[in-house]
């Protein structure tokens, strides 16, 4: 999902921050704690009202053991009677017909099984209630009523019945029965719709690309629908609302162009269709698989770089996150810090290098910041339990300078070659920083055992303060660089110095030189003195630099 760059949506997503930083989630959430059970199929029925904020549900799963367990569970929000939220299981049962035994304790709906292991089973759930969160039954900006997914971090177990964890990918189908003046959108493919009694339609969605139930979603409201255009074979949509849609259809648009840079670059686009939707989503935008929803605040009506960037950070999800998507939540920087990336590799390529570097100094400034609140943090992060605060820094701008970095350490062509190796490997899949490090490893040949370790698990950044003089007699520029951070670490650093004469023209750039120390000396041959030296002119590494005075 989407914390990006500009004012408009950094000063909304404070916002959406303040509102959620409440939601604090069960010490278990983070950890999959049903190994041995995983899930192929879900086919999810909802019934939705305007009369009432109460859902009607109906969830086939289908899942392996590999166990002769008896008993399984599927996370499910429990009634709160002080609330009036919740989900009420009425029934379970097989497919054959037989009911089965089931329980509901500790948000989990625990179903008593008799059938042999190691044989896909099916089970049916049937329930109802009223969603605290995930699923979002509201009025839009217009006033108009709507339903929106808004499933991030684990909240699709407030609706939906599912082992609620990125490790455990799965198919999913919806059929969703809702007043007729809505349309449906979901996951996947279009199946069909049809006229049901009582002025109700019903529609249906197939995903046939096991994602994971955090990007598993539905939205149902009154909408406008462009198609937008074909790439590869994949449909590209617009869903705005009608009074959105003249502007909305514009902000939209680029998505087509966005999408074909990244088959291009990346691989193939996991799933049926791309939909961009207009939703009320608390995110600045959500990457759910095929259907990005975007925040209704982020309308504009031209072409924008910001919004640009947005449809780029999501779309770029689809490939990192959605189909390459991170093992664990302590590994998030798989899905944004790729996201954060990749959506500056776009802008690189549409508005050019200046554009780029704008965003990495936004973005190392924003690291600057948040580093100097917690400077023990590291990017991959297992000790942090309430989710919410994994959408840091750390997680965003820092994953994606380390990609930046990676991209230099290894030259473009590898770079990407490593990507495309990565993305090919773990397609519809899980992977850890570890399989990242072995995929980037055997493609360039290089160890980078170093750079993994100090940039992912060690907190903070090189603070280089640096000097250099001019020794005439040996007629060499001689540099001093020391590392000031206060952390107790220290970094193995390419550096680069741009030497300039007193035309103001750069005369000399010295090859990387390695810095493995934390202070160091260095000299540059030079026939004469230079009227300046710059530090990392091609803003190369993730460091804050000072110069001496001398
Ligand atoms: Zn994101």
């Amino acid at each position: 999902m989407d914390k990006q760059t500009n004012q408009f949506l950094l000063g909304m997503l404070a916002l959406l921050t303040a509102a959620t930083a409440q939601a604090q989630l069960p010490s278990n959430a983070t950890r999959y704690t049903q190994p041995g059970v995983d899930v192929q199929n879900y086919a999810f029925s909802l019934t939705l009202s305007d009369s009432t904020n109460q859902i009607q549900g109906e969830t086939t799963i289908r899942f392996t053991r590999a166990d002769d367990r008896q008993t399984v569970w599927f996370d499910l929000i429990s009634p709160r009677d002080s609330s009036q939220t919740g989900m009420r299981v009425r029934s379970v049962s097989l497919t054959d017909g037989k009911t089965a035994p089931f329980s509901q304790r500790n948000d989990r709906v625990f179903i008593n099984l008799s059938a042999a292991p190691n044989q896909p089973t099916e089970v049916v759930i049937r329930y109802s209630g009223t969603p605290a969160k995930g699923l979002i039954i509201s009025k839009n900006k217009f006033g108009e009523r709507t339903f929106f997914g808004d499933n991030w971090p684990n909240n699709a177990r407030n609706y939906l019945p599912v082992v609620d964890h990125p490790s455990d990918k799965a198919t999913c189908s919806f059929t969703v029965n809702a007043p007729a003046i809505y349309r449906v959108i979901a996951n996947g493919k279009f199946v069909s719709e049809s006229n049901l009694p009582n002025g109700k339609k019903q529609t249906r969605w197939q995903e046939n690309t096991p994602i994971p139930t955090k990007v598993m979603v539905i939205g149902a409201a009154k909408f406008a629908v462009e198609e937008v255009g074909s790439v590869g074979g994949v449909p590209v949509q617009s869903w705005l609302y009608p009074n959105d849609s003249q502007k909305g259809f514009i902000d939209y648009r680029p998505a087509k162009e966005i999408l074909q840079y990244f088959i291009d670059n990346i691989g193939p686009y996991s799933y049926e269709k791309l939909a961009n939707v207009e939703s009320t989503t608390i995110f600045g935008g959500m990457e759910n698989a095929s259907c990005i929803f975007y925040n209704e605040k982020v309308i504009v009506g031209k072409k924008d770089s910001d919004v640009e960037a947005l449809l780029a950070h999501e779309i770029a999800h689809q490939w990192f996150g959605n189909s390459a998507t991170e093992a664990d939540w302590s590994q998030l920087w798989l899905s944004e810090g790729f996201a954060t990336y990749f959506s500056a590799l776009y802008l690189e390529h549409a508005y050019g290098k200046d554009t780029l570097n704008a965003v990495l100094n936004q973005n190392k400034n924003q690291i600057f910041r948040y580093t100097s609140l917690k400077p023990k943090g590291t990017i991959v992060d297992s000790t942090t339990t309430n989710l919410m605060d994994l959408l840091n820094p750390n997680s965003y701008q820092k994953g994606g300078w380390v990609l930046h970095m990676l991209r230099h350490e290894l030259g473009d062509d590898i770079f990407w070659k490593g990507i495309r190796a990565y993305y090919e490997k773990f397609r519809n899949a899980n992977a850890q920083t570890s399989d990242l490090q072995a995929v980037m490893e055997s493609v360039s040949g290089k160890k980078l055992g170093q750079f993994f370790q100090q940039w992912l698990h060690q907190p903070g950044y090189p603070d280089i303060v640096w000097g250099s003089r001019y020794d005439a007699a040996k007629k060499a520029l001689v540099i001093d660089v020391r590392q000031a951070q206060r952390t107790g670490s220290f970094f193995v650093i390419p550096l680069t110095f741009s030497i300039h004469g007193s035309n103001g023209r750069e005369v000399s750039r010295t090859a990387r030189l390695t810095m493995t120390e934390q202070t160091q000396t260095f000299t540059v041959p030079l026939a004469t003195k230079p009227a300046s030296v710059m530090i990392d002119p091609d803003n190369t590494v993730l460091m804050r630099s000072s110069q001496m005075a001398n």
